[in-house]
């Protein structure tokens, strides 16, 4: 045989303790033992890291630094140098790249690193944890923390469990006893929503949410999140550690064979184009924190333009507003057509663990999703009231197209067809507002692309 079906996963966290922070003092021996507090210093600024020092007096990240002047008036302020921080993240990635070949790192200060199979070359993976700790201590002269349990969970938990400046080994028999007594706000997805409605109904600790029903979570949840929390319960979870080496960006383009001029036919092209970006990005179960467009006109000159969502996302509808907002903002050259579109995607992180928003996924970017995957990309198109039907057959999307290259429409010879008259608009299925992320009164519809 050869190959160990059985074989036992391990994979490791690692989080650097109050990482801007311990750099700055890294560099800057007098600041250390010094409360230091690194964050934006306007009037609007917010803590990034506060040093341990400084935590002691009740600094956290996500604090207005305002505030953290009041509770600790003698800290030591310092606006955030990412270069510099950058430079030591590579660091430390380049000590666990020495352990294994799959790292993902989820921030500047995280990463998993999927252990599993490395014991032949580096011996027992709990002497392996150790030897990261210690070289990461002793090779960026920076504190870390570092977990290894079966799975990525687990192992975040661990981490979390050995800070500061350990290490912590959760194997399968401890995953129980480990477990049970934590709050369930300390598992990932559970925000202080989800953590108030299982307070409400008597569920305080992990170990009280395992002695909840399947079917009961169900009805609080929903099936999706209802049977993910069931499983964090149990501290199952089987999702990989993503490399994300290969997968920076997702976009796709168009070259459309004659030219766009109507505002509404562009914002409507966008929207197709960001569905499929959006469908690769749940393939590959990562989300994004950038959207850009790119506007080729047919004089040739090329924009790209993009923002920064305020929260990580794969929902086809969040991303088809940024892409339309895009356009918008840099407004419409009416009398020069458009040759070409595209949509990007970057800043990707795995879908693991995700803000909470996000935890309950929205039913309507789940059936887009399902439909498109089971019918085809042409099957479903997104369209908003007063836009009218996208045009059927153009902008056939090249499933294969990758960054950079255009994803020319294909060579049926299906023209313009099918713009979008009342009849169409009649049979498009118009839901209500779904649950989320739809800014409201923006009564979306689907339009089924047949023909
Ligand atoms: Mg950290």
């Amino acid at each position: 045989m050869g190959y160990d079906c059985a074989m036992a996963r391990w994979i490791l966290h690692v989080d650097m303790d109050a990482f801007f922070a311990s750099v700055e003092q890294l560099d800057r021996p007098e600041l250390r033992g010094r409360p230091v507090i690194v964050g934006g210093l306007g009037p609007r600024g917010v803590v990034s890291t506060a040093s341990y020092e400084a935590r002691a007096f009740g600094v956290h990240s996500a604090m207005p630094t305002a505030k953290a002047r009041k509770l600790c008036p003698h800290g030591v302020f310092l606006a955030p140098r990412f270069a510099r921080y950058e430079e030591a993240a590579a660091a430390t990635r380049a000590i666990l790249s020495a352990f294994s070949p799959v790292v993902e790192p989820l921030s500047l200060d995280e990463a998993f690193v999927d252990l599993t199979g490395t014991e032949r070359l580096h011996g027992p993976v709990e002497r392996t944890a150790q030897e990261i700790h210690r070289r990461i201590r002793t090779e960026t002269g920076l504190p870390c923390s570092v977990g290894l349990a079966p799975n990525k969970l687990l192992a975040k938990l661990a981490s979390e469990a050995a800070k500061p400046g350990g290490v912590h080994i959760v194997h399968e028999e401890d995953v129980d006893g480990f477990l049970s007594p934590m709050p369930v706000s300390r598992l990932w997805g559970v925000g202080p929503q989800t953590a108030r409605k299982l307070a409400e109904r008597g569920v305080h600790t992990v170990g009280d949410l395992r002695g909840v029903d399947a079917s009961l979570l169900h009805s609080w949840f929903g099936p999706t999140a209802g049977a993910q929390l069931w499983r964090m319960a149990r501290g199952l979870d089987d999702s990989p550690v993503h490399s994300v080496r290969d997968a920076k960006s997702i976009s796709q383009e168009v070259t459309y064979p004659e030219d766009l001029y109507r505002e509404e036919d562009i914002a409507r092209e966008l929207r197709q184009l960001a569905m499929a970006v959006a469908t690769r990005l749940a393939e590959e179960s990562l989300l994004a924190t950038t959207v850009r467009i790119k506007i080729r006109w047919a004089d040739f000159t090329t924009r790209t333009r993009q923002v920064r969502l305020p929260e990580p996302t794969n929902h086809p509808v969040l991303i088809a507003d940024e892409a339309v907002a895009l356009l918008r903002r840099g407004g419409i050259q009416a009398e020069v057509g458009v040759r070409l579109l595209g949509v990007g995607l970057a800043g990707l992180i795995a879908a693991t663990f995700r803000p909470e928003h996000l935890f309950v996924p929205s039913q309507l970017g789940a059936a887009l999703h399902q439909v498109r995957s089971r019918h085809g990309a042409q099957s479903l198109s997104l369209g908003f009231p007063g836009e009218g039907h996208p045009r059927r057959g153009a902008g056939i999307l090249d499933p294969g197209a990758k960054d950079g290259v255009n994803g020319e429409m294909d060579e049926r010879g299906r023209g313009r067809g099918g713009r979008g008259g009342a009849g169409q608009r009649d049979r498009a299925v118009r839901l209500p507002d779904p649950d989320h992320g739809i800014p409201s009164g923006q009564g979306l519809v689907l339009l089924p692309a047949r023909g």
